[in-house]
């Protein structure tokens, strides 16, 4: 069983996607940010960086701020998992 695959044609360069550097919906994943809420106080998220460098969502509640783990691009929004926000926004 000798199969020959030199004429491999496969090509990389024909990837789907919208050439956009800068267009204007920055993150395709504003929706979900919208819809997403603090589950302490239920105020808005937004995006932040946590001291180690890694992403998190920070609530924007005065009162409240508490910051929310995202591992593997899923954010957790566990009120346990929160912590007071150090990083910045
Ligand atoms: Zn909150």
């Amino acid at each position: 069983m000798t199969e020959d695959r030199a004429g491999d044609q496969t090509v990389h360069e024909n990837v789907h996607e919208d050439a956009g550097q800068g267009g204007p919906t920055a993150s395709p994943d504003a929706w979900v940010r919208d819809i997403l809420r603090c589950p302490a106080c239920g105020s808005a998220l937004a995006d932040g960086t946590a001291v180690d460098g890694s992403p998190q969502l920070v609530c924007q509640g005065q009162a409240c701020a508490l910051a929310y783990p995202i591992r593997d691009g899923i954010p957790v929004l566990l009120v346990e998992e929160g912590v007071q926000s150090e990083g910045t926004v």
